[in-house]
């Protein structure tokens, strides 16, 4: 029997922050997961500067971002301000062509919306303390293809009412309908920018990504991105969602306003080994906090480990 050539079993995970402010540690917990978990398997690991939204993307925030990787140990092997790799630009602002290109050939599923509120937000991961509402079809029209306009619009995308299944590395077996958790969603905002679902399958695919990590809250984006991955005829991604953590002080999701657990506060506090170590304790692949690097980790990193609860609290103490 032919093996399987190392190229097809190359495993590629990425990084995709958006550079709207200085990390916290929940982003730097994502980050030292997806490493580990691609690197663990001798993968290779990509990162994308998601920067879409450039009212709120700046270029000073993403060279912290890779300041901030590199001090903690998590080097990537493709993507960053650099563009090392064959897919390249590997920031999202230079991509416009690209998502032009793949949002024509959705022309047959898609839609103008008048709809204003939903617009403003589309360039952003729809992360579930946003409190989106469901799309109820407002600007659907009776028969497709849809007239064109002249007016000014946001495109949208139909949604078959049926469920797309699943299998998620963490939380197993996902069975979402899209029509009923989410409707038709935008894929282009009004002013011409692409939005984020469009442009992270797009990226996603292009750039040979084979595992997605990220937090919880993006698991009904994975079904609303598996749905544009059939549709552009490419082959989904394994996906892997990470509970999110949650100030035990606040009761809140963490987030780029609790200074406290912003990387500017961490590294003036900690060594990068007492960071990891603690991150490792939190996200219960190692029983204590003990200090310890990244590539420390590696050894007997499983995902296994991950607890399958929504979310985990961050000890008051870090
Ligand atoms: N840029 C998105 C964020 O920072 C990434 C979401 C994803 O990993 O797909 O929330």
């Amino acid at each position: 029997m032919q093996s399987i050539s190392s190229s097809q079993a190359k495993i590629k995970g990425r990084f995709a922050p958006s550079p709207s402010g200085r990390m916290h540690l929940g982003n730097i917990y994502t980050a030292l997961l997806s490493w580990l978990s691609v690197k663990a398997r001798k993968g290779t690991w990509l990162l994308r500067i998601e920067d879409l939204d450039t009212q709120r993307s700046r270029p000073e925030y993403a060279k912290l971002i890779e300041d901030d990787l590199l001090w903690l140990g998590l080097e990537w092997d493709e993507g960053g301000l650099d563009n090392i790799g064959t897919a390249a630009p590997y920031s999202q602002s230079l991509r416009t062509e690209i998502y032009e290109h793949y949002i024509n050939k959705l022309a047959p599923l898609t839609y103008p919306c008048f709809c204003r509120r939903a617009d403003i937000l589309a360039t952003q991961a729809p992360h579930q303390s946003d409190g989106r509402i469901i799309y109820a079809g407002t600007c659907r029209p009776a028969q497709f293809p849809a007239a064109p306009t002249t007016r000014p619009h946001s495109v949208r995308i139909l949604v078959p009412n049926e469920d797309i299944t699943f299998t998620d590395a963490v939380y197993g077996v996902q069975q979402i309908n899209l029509a009923t958790q989410c409707g038709d969603f935008i894929i282009r905002r009004a002013d011409g920018a692409f939005a984020y679902q469009l442009a992270v399958v797009v990226d996603d695919a292009l750039m040979g990504v084979t595992e997605v990590m990220r937090g919880s809250d993006l698991l009904l984006s994975a079904a609303q991105q598996i749905f544009l991955y059939r549709a552009l005829g490419f082959t989904p991604p394994r996906f892997a969602h990470l509970p999110l953590l949650y100030s035990d002080t606040t009761g809140r999701r963490l987030s780029k306003r609790d200074q406290s657990l912003s990387m500017e506060h961490l590294r003036q506090h900690f060594q990068p080994e007492e960071i990891i170590g603690q991150i490792a304790y939190i996200a219960g692949i190692r029983p204590d906090n003990t200090p310890l690097s990244a590539k420390q980790l590696l050894q007997d990193f499983s995902l296994d480990a991950i607890p399958k609860t929504e979310s985990i609290p961050v000890p008051e103490y870090l």
